[in-house]
């Protein structure tokens, strides 16, 4: 059976280039970077370079990257990083109610410490309005987390307004990139952020290897106490092939980028349009302008979102309902109800993300299947009456 991913917003395979980088680096070039014989210096100077590649492609000083172990410990440094080394300045942070859980656990457990949170809604699009984030402003507040893109529904974030309205505020911003990172142009002037947390498995590089970007002159406090790596904000021996695999993701993004954009774009709006003309009672989630490239999420009435994934499954075709982090849980996606979408429609969501290899066969054949499944289950349906 031919077999269909389209679950690149969960995670990607990593690319046979990025493999080839990393190889030497697991096998002959197994040096600790802080040693200071030959082969420890050899590790050591691949990670600046890598260190100067990713730098470079956001527009910071490689001095203000520092690597980790993935998206989650980013936006975790992020959040508790900031509210500990500024709480004689402020107790209050802004964020949304539709970010990632790596950031909203983060600051719930911050609320149990005394820190102030406000969760700013979003629109049926899945819009933070800026507005609403200048008068959320206080004189406590020292922080704003606000995601980049949805990894549920694609919508992209006015980041740039956001961040100028923070900086005129003098507080501190931050972005969730880990799904536009190396699919979209980011420039962390032109966005306006102190800090912008990465991860290299959304990107065909390896899973547990990410970045953090952090604004020189960012009061932070460190993440990991240790050995004082990455210049004592993050101790622990580097991942060194992971490393090297997200700088040459990096590279890969740099060169492909164009023209994926155009491709997924033109993929996406095919998918979106054929579902809602050849199935009824489909509604499409998120905005359709400003929106991931290869992001479709839709919700058939009267369809078990999981029961949709596993009978694709069944056929060949990796797709996700809610957000593969939540999947097997029996909530609504909260990103879907933060949008309006009442509770039973919300369950019957489908993502799919579409990437590098994504051919317009592949979709036209999963679009055949999804018709079809979700005509088998709607027969079975005590709910659907036509
Ligand atoms: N933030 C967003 C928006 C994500 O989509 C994800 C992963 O799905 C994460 C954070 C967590 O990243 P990681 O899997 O590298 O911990």
């Amino acid at each position: 059976m031919e077999k269909i991913y389209l679950d690149h917003a969960a995670t990607t395979p990593v690319a046979p280039e990025v493999f080839e980088a990393m190889t030497p680096y697991l096998e002959e070039k197994y040096g600790n970077p802080s040693s200071l014989y030959q082969k420890g210096q050899e590790a050591k100077r691949a990670i600046e370079s890598a260190r100067a590649v990713v730098a470079d492609f956001i527009g910071a000083a490689p001095e203000e990257i520092i690597f980790l172990s993935g998206g989650t410990e980013a936006d975790n440094f992020a959040l508790k990083g900031i509210a500990y080394a500024n709480k004689e300045r402020g107790d209050h942070i802004i964020t949304s109610v539709t970010e990632h859980h790596a950031v909203l656990e983060p600051a719930h457990f911050l609320e149990a410490q005394d820190f102030k949170v406000t969760y700013l809604p979003v629109d049926s699009q899945g819009f933070v309005d800026p507005e609403q984030v200048a008068e959320a402003i206080t004189d406590r507040t020292i922080l704003i987390s606000i995601m980049h893109a949805n990894n549920e529904i694609g919508t992209l974030q006015p980041i740039g307004e956001i961040g100028r309205i923070a900086r005129e505020r003098g507080v501190y911003f931050h972005t969730d990139a880990v799904q536009s990172f190396g699919h979209l142009p980011l420039n962390i002037e032109e966005l306006n952020v102190d800090i912008l947390s990465v991860s290299a498995h959304k990107l065909y590089g390896p899973k547990g290897v990410g970045m953090i970007f952090i604004r020189k002159g960012t009061r932070i406090v460190p993440f990991m106490q240790g050995g004082g790596q990455e210049r004592n904000l993050r101790a622990s021996t580097l991942n060194v092939p992971g490393i090297i695999g997200l700088a040459k993701a990096v590279e890969l993004a740099i060169d492909e980028m164009d023209g994926e954009i155009t491709k997924l774009t033109g993929l996406r709006d095919y998918l979106i349009d054929e579902l809602v003309s050849r199935i009824e009672q489909v509604t499409v989630n998120g905005s359709l302008e400003q929106r991931l490239p290869n992001n479709v999420n839709v919700c058939f009435d009267a369809i078990e979102g999981e029961s949709m994934l596993m009978a694709l499954d069944g056929q060949g075709i990796s797709v996700s309902s809610g957000s593969a982090c939540t999947s097997g849980s029996v909530e609504p996606s909260h990103v879907l109800t933060a949008i309006g979408v009442p509770p039973d429609i919300a369950h019957g969501s489908l993502r799919m993300t579409l990437g590098r290899s994504t051919t317009k066969e592949e979709v036209a054949t999963a679009l055949d299947m999804i018709v079809q499944t979700v005509a088998n289950l709607r027969a079975m349906s005590p709910v659907w009456n036509r």
